[in-house]
């Protein structure tokens, strides 16, 4: 008898943890990976990043929470980071070569595969949000420059003039970076931005977004890998969703936000084996520096790079969380 009441004792515990362990909803966010390092950084800047990371985690959170959809908590999070001057994205996006911001943006539903992107974009405030109506209210899923700023307007998006995106510090940035080129000082850029942000909800929906001004003296018309599928976003609800930082071409050539999720489809890998693999195998040997956030349908997070650091943080409905900069924090 006594050993009966001892075994449901334990059976009880158990499933009261499971219950407890069991994930029901979970977020995901960058804001750009790169040759961030400690010693570069103040103790005010440093702050500043961690404090806008929480509360684009806390928009997004507070929408999984009361049973919003992932694409909401997305498109939602995606804005305070957009809106952010501190992020390579809408507000803090940097400029190309001539001198201007032009951003690109993709936003994926894990449930019915469907997705949206906007690409060369220069007036609307949040191209997130465009990609989000490229996707629901058109029968396409990419637009470009003037026909998506064209579209996003009819759809009644704000629109601005493009010196709102014209933030003083990535200007001096602009200026720096020109007179180091026409130096032949600086060949090799190694400024990465972007923001991007994985959500799983309460129905088990996974969706991804990733909003990005590209890299600092891009040539005029040059896209990226943030509004392609496939490269920069992808989300899938039989797998993971990702969304990616980093130099762009070596991430579309490698098809890194889908190879994550093909490698979990037909080799039957974790999240982690796949995405350390494209991360670290793959791109590092080919010098495609970068990282990805991502997650599977079962609320596991996956954050990693193979650059200096990368802006992260994630939370999930278990009551775990977290906010990083550098590397090793998280590994
Ligand atoms: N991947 C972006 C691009 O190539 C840039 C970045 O993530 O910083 O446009």
């Amino acid at each position: 008898m006594k050993k009966y009441f001892i075994l449901i004792i334990i059976l009880a515990f158990s499933i009261n943890s499971f219950a407890q362990k069991k994930v029901n909803y979970a977020i995901v966010i960058h804001g750009g990976a790169g040759t961030i390092l400690k010693k570069n950084m103040t103790p005010e800047k440093e702050k500043a990043y961690l404090q806008k990371l929480n509360e684009a985690l806390d928009k997004g959170e507070s929408i999984l929470k009361a049973g919003g959809s992932s694409m909401d908590a997305v498109e939602a999070t995606i804005h305070i980071l957009e809106n952010s001057p501190l992020f390579n994205a809408g507000k803090g996006s940097v400029f190309t070569e001539a001198g201007e911001n032009e951003m690109d943006a993709s936003i994926m539903d894990g449930k019915t595969l469907q997705a949206g992107a906007v690409a060369g974009v220069k007036t609307i405030k949040n191209p997130i949000s465009a990609a989000r109506l490229v996707m629901e209210k058109s029968k396409h899923v990419m637009m470009a420059r003037e026909g998506a700023e064209t579209f996003a307007k009819e759809q009644g998006l704000e629109i601005v003039n493009p010196s709102y995106f014209k933030s003083e510090r990535r200007w001096k940035s602009y200026l720096r970076i020109k007179k180091r080129m026409e130096n032949q000082e600086d060949k090799k850029n190694k400024k990465h931005g972007t923001v991007g942000c994985v959500a799983l909800d309460k129905e088990g929906n996974i969706a991804a977004g990733t909003s990005t001004g590209g890299m600092t003296m891009k040539m005029w018309g040059r896209i990226g890998d943030s509004p392609i599928i496939g490269a920069g976003t992808y989300a899938n609800n039989k797998t993971c969703g990702v969304s990616a930082t980093g130099h762009g071409e070596f991430f579309i050539r490698n098809v890194v936000a889908y190879d994550i999720s093909a490698l979990m489809e037909y080799k039957g890998w974790s999240l982690k084996k796949a995405a350390n693999y494209v991360i670290h195998q793959k791109l590092k040997p080919q010098g495609g520096e970068g990282g990805i956030v991502s997650l599977d349908h079962k609320g596991n997070i996956v954050m990693s790079f193979n650059s200096a650091g990368m802006y992260r943080g994630f939370r999930k409905s278990n009551g775990e969380k977290g906010v990083f900069i550098y590397g090793k924090e998280t590994e």
